[in-house]
Parts: C-alpha cells; sequence; structure tokens
C-alpha cells in the first residue's frame, strides 16, 4: 500500500511522519511545499506518475484564518485550485483521496452538533476557499474520502496549545474567550483516523469500488466540547503552569476573520462506518505526543 502525503511539514503532515514508522506495512512518501506544490498541476501529475499512489493524503492548505481576509487569491489557489489539482491527478492514476476540511465551513449558528449533511455556509474567507475545495473534489473524482475537522493542536506547527504553552511562560496573567464552542483535535488521533480509513479501503479491494464504497464526507475530532478558555485552562492544568486565567467574550477579542460561535461535529457516521472509539478531547490532550 503506497500513500503520498501533501504538506508534509505542516502540523498534520508531522504528525503523520510521526507515527509513519508504526506501519510498516504501508510505503509513505512524505512532500513538502517545495517538493510537491500543489497549485501547480503539472508538479502534481508528475509525482504521481512516479510514485503510483494507491492512497493521497492532503495534508496541504492556506490555513492562516485572518490572513485569508486580505490574500483571498492566495487562499483560493491553494485551498480550491490545490484540491482540484490533486483530485485530477487521483483520477488520472486511480489513487484514493483523502482530504482535510474545517468545522469552519459553518456558520455556528446551530444549537446541537453538525453532521456532514447540514448546510454549510461559512462566514469567511478561509472558510469559503474549504467548502470551494471539499466542492471541486467532489466534482472531479468519486474516490475520495473529506474528513472536517477541528481545534487541531500538536507538538508541530503553530497551534493554540503552543501558544498557550508560550504565553504561560511569558505572562503572569492571560485572557482567553470562553463564547466560542467545538472541540480539540489531537493530529496524531487524526493521523490515525486518516490511516485506518486508507487501511480498510485498502483491505478489501472491493471496497475501492465507488459502487461499495464508504466515500463522501466524514466529521472527525476529539469527543466532548469546550470553550477556548476551557481548553487553556486544561493546557495550564497538565503542564502544571500557574497564571491568573480569565474568560472574555468574543466582542473583547475582535478578529478580522469571525469565528463560529458553534462548531462541534457530530461524529456518529465515522464511528458506525469505522467502528472506532474516539478519546475524549481532555483525555487526549495529556497524552497529546504519545503514540
Ligand atoms: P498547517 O498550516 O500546519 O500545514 C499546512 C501545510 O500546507 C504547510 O506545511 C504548508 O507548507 C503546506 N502548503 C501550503 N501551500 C502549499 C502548496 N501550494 N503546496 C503544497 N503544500 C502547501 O496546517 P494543519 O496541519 O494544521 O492543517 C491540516 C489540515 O487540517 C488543513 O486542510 C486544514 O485546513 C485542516 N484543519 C486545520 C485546523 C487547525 O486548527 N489547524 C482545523 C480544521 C481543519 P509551507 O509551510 O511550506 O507553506
Amino acid at each position: 500500500m503506497v500513500v503520498l502525503v501533501t504538506g508534509a511539514s505542516g502540523q498534520l503532515g508531522q504528525s503523520l511522519q510521526f507515527i509513519a514508522p508504526n506501519y510498516p506495512e504501508i510505503t509513505f512518501h512524505f512532500f513538502n511545499s517545495s517538493e510537491l506544490n500543489i497549485t501547480d498541476l503539472e508538479n502534481c501529475e508528475t509525482i504521481f506518475a512516479q510514485i503510483q499512489p494507491d492512497f493521497c493524503i492532503n495534508a496541504a492548505a492556506y490555513t492562516a484564518v485572518d490572513k485569508a481576509e486580505s490574500e483571498p487569491e492566495k487562499a483560493h489557489s491553494i485551498n480550491v485550485t490545490g484540491a482540484q489539482n490533486l483530485a485530477k491527478a487521483c483520477k488520472e492514476n486511480n489513487t484514493v483521496l483523502l482530504h482535510i476540511s474545517t468545522d469552519f465551513v459553518f456558520d455556528g449558528n446551530a444549537t446541537k452538533p453538525y453532521k456532514e449533511d447540514d448546510l454549510p455556509n461559512p462566514t469567511g474567507v478561509y472558510g469559503q476557499t474549504k467548502l470551494d475545495g471539499e466542492r471541486a473534489i467532489q466534482e472531479i473524482w468519486e474516490k475520495h474520502f473529506i474528513i472536517r475537522t477541528s481545534w487541531v493542536y500538536s507538538q508541530f506547527g503553530n497551534n493554540f496549545m503552543k501558544t498557550m504553552l508560550r504565553l504561560g511562560s511569558e505572562r503572569a496573567s492571560l485572557s482567553v474567550v470562553n463564547d466560542q464552542i467545538g472541540t480539540p483535535t489531537n493530529a496524531v488521533d487524526l493521523a490515525k483516523v486518516l490511516i485506518k480509513i486508507s487501511s480498510s479501503c485498502h483491505a478489501v479491494p472491493k471496497l475501492r469500488d465507488v459502487s461499495a464504497s464508504h466515500y463522501g464526507i466524514y466529521n472527525f475530532s476529539n469527543e466532548g466540547q469546550c470553550s477556548w478558555y476551557d481548553f487553556a485552562k486544561k493546557i495550564f492544568e497538565i503542564h502544571k503552569i500557574e497564571i491568573d486565567l480569565q474568560p472574555i467574550p468574543t466582542s473583547s477579542y475582535l478578529t478580522p476573520a469571525k469565528r463560529p460561535s458553534f462548531s462541534v461535529l457530530d461524529k456518529s457516521k465515522i464511528k458506525e462506518v469505522y467502528g472506532m472509539e474516539i478519546k475524549g478531547w481532555a483525555e487526549s490532550l495529556e497524552t497529546h505526543n504519545i503514540f
């Protein structure tokens, strides 16, 4: 089983590299943005022709949520044209595409966890480009899994957990919003799920047929829900950092891009189809760098 991973230097890409040695039966090929630029179709086609992957995990994306508001063309090029190019290359090579999307495709006005078929309504450029990327893939290539996730953190790259740990070592007090509700996702848990989906699809050749497959959109995050304030509190508790942590409303922390106030994802579908158990967000946070 041959798996090509794009965006290998990002936090999901590095988390996949971190756990890859635990799957000796899989041949992984990791490409960072300078080795495989997903906005360049020719580059994608050349690499795919060389590797002939069974699966492509697209961990490449434009993820700067606020910056996207002032550079929509760049966000579109990576999140839409990039997704489109990979779907084309996958189709040419009969490669199953696993693409990662986001809770930001929703507007956050729901009062219960979002299901895969709830109506998306992004409120910013990042969410819109991620939704357009999903749609581009759906139009081009049926053999795809689109995994929507939320609040991803890891020991790698830039993320909320690492920012809190840095601020916790620099400051005596900190204010964090407590009226945006979602679920943190340990990038290693997400990486394992991507491998599980690929492996089960590969194990039964028939499952790779479109008619018999489980292709489509899935939600995945850890279990439970919390505010960013709760998440920060738990991070400081686990790392025994003493800090005066204050809850504040979103209105006191304005950002260029509007965030959904509620973006908890319903995971019933992925749990049912793949019979998986998902760790609670706090439990997974405590073991965040352990495979
Ligand atoms: P990161 O920002 O950590 O990584 C993204 C990677 O994409 C970077 O390594 C970047 O490389 C690479 N990249 C950017 N442009 C290109 C390009 N043109 N060609 C190839 N690679 C490129 O993202 P995450 O790992 O956090 O996110 C993984 C996925 O999860 C994304 O699809 C994201 O939208 C989704 N997601 C993330 C969430 C989060 O909280 N982080 C929440 C919900 C969904 P370089 O650094 O060289 O530019």
